[in-house]
């Protein structure tokens, strides 16, 4: 079989979907092809199986790139409120979880359904365990073959995604393609992904595995004040996540257990005041217990805070309130939930999410180094970036 389209879409996730919908109301005859059993199958997992589909307060500083404005353009063209209305046209009901988080009520299976309804309205052709041999671009035109057939298109859009997960379908594709065609692919790491940690530090996190604490945790200038969670692995909770996307390899990051109390303070309060009060009573109103006694143990502390030095009281204080630790690394692909870099932004129009100097070549979501904070800014990006090319191809 060989077949002509206007617009071939190389990955049937949030971006490839959102800009076949877009291409096809256009008019623009469209096949979107995935080498998966299924499609989408990250919004299937995400969120905890109900998708942080966008987040009230997107906004370009939530976004790492090495361009930082490079995301501007899209988001301001499609923005999270397009992405409420559509959902509402398809009476998805929803609610906002913390900090602007937007999750369907019941499944993100709600949001595949809806995606797919709107690519059937739109008559775009989609066919999964799809595998791409070969492309090439001859005469002004992208010639692709498949395990299935040879198809001819004007307009070829790769939107494969990023690296995490490698078993429901991530792979290198796309940064692989950019480089056939001469686009620069800037490193990737993981992130949004849990800390790793060795020898002492990992034994502390394994006892206290399960153990929750609001942290702000800090790596250079970029703080994040949220839930932090020991594992049997090391640490990981949103607070984590978060700065992990920021954190170097061989770094140190700053943890503060306890924010809204200056620990040091309220220890020489209670010294002064209530000087036979055994310390670990003291940090059982500040600390969750387990980690209290932990820290107790650690420092070698215990009994009356009034035979407590200064010296020590400032010690455990300044472990609660300014912990220096250094990672081992990150769990990595297998469970970051994004990738950070990739297709340099450098190479693409901001306003179609063309390459420059590939004409008809377009690079959408998250295979394109643009990476969201943790919330819901992924798939906003991933909605957007996918929208605006759907415009143009
Ligand atoms: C566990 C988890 C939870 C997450 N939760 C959230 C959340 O709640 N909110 C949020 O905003 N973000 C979340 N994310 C991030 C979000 O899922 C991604 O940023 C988003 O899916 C990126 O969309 P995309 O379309 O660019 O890529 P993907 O959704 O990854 O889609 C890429 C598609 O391309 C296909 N593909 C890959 N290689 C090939 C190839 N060689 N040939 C053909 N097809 C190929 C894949 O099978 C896949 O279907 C989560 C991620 C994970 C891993």
């Amino acid at each position: 079989m060989n077949s002509v389209y206007d617009v071939i879409i190389i990955g049937a996730g949030a971006a490839g979907m959102m800009c076949a919908i877009e291409a096809g109301k256009r008019g623009r005859s469209v096949y979107l092809i995935d080498h998966a059993k299924k499609i989408a199958e990250k919004i299937r997992i995400s969120g905890g199986g109900r998708c942080n589909f966008t987040n009230l307060y997107t906004d370009y500083k939530a976004f790492l790139s090495k361009n930082e404005h490079f995301c501007k353009s899209a988001l301001m063209q499609f923005t999270q409120a397009d992405f409420i209305s559509l959902i509402n046209k398809h009476g998805i009901e929803h609610h906002e979880k913390k900090l602007g988080q937007l999750f369907c009520d019941s499944s993100s299976k709600n949001i595949i359904d809806m995606l797919l309804k709107e690519c059937d309205g739109a008559n775009v052709k989609i066919e999964i365990e799809t595998s791409i041999k070969n492309i090439e671009f001859i005469d002004g035109k992208y010639q692709v073959k498949t395990n299935r057939c040879d198809v001819t298109c004007d307009s070829l859009v790769i939107a494969t995604g990023g690296l995490s997960i490698p078993k429901i379908g991530a792979s290198k594709f796309g940064y692989d393609i950019a480089k056939q065609f001469g686009l620069n692919v800037l490193d990737t790491r993981a992130g949004l992904v849990p800390l790793t940690f060795n020898d002492k530090l990992l034994e502390q996190c394994k006892n206290l595995a399960g153990v929750s604490v609001d942290a702000l945790v800090s790596y250079k200038k970029t703080s994040f004040s949220e839930a932090l969670l020991f594992t049997h692995r090391g640490l990981s909770g949103p607070a984590i996540l978060q700065i992990s996307s920021y954190w170097q390899e061989g770094e140190e990051i700053i943890i503060n257990l306890a924010p809204d109390i200056e620990v040091l303070t309220v220890l020489k309060n209670q010294k002064q005041n209530q000087p036979k009060h055994d310390i670990q009573t003291i940090l059982f109103s500040i600390l969750p217990k387990r980690l209290a006694q932990s820290i107790c143990e650690d420092k070698d502390i215990s009994g009356r805070i009034a035979d407590l030095s200064d010296k020590k009281l400032m010690v455990l204080a300044d472990t609660i309130n300014n912990w220096h630790v250094k990672p081992s690394g990150t769990e990595g692909y297998r469970t970051a939930e994004v990738t950070i870099g990739g297709v340099d932004t450098s190479e693409l129009s901001s306003k179609t999410m063309e390459a420059k100097k590939q004409k008809g070549l377009y690079f959408i979501g998250e295979v394109v180094d643009v990476t969201g904070h943790l919330g819901g800014f992924n798939f906003q990006w991933a909605w957007s970036s996918g929208y605006v090319a759907g415009k143009y191809v």
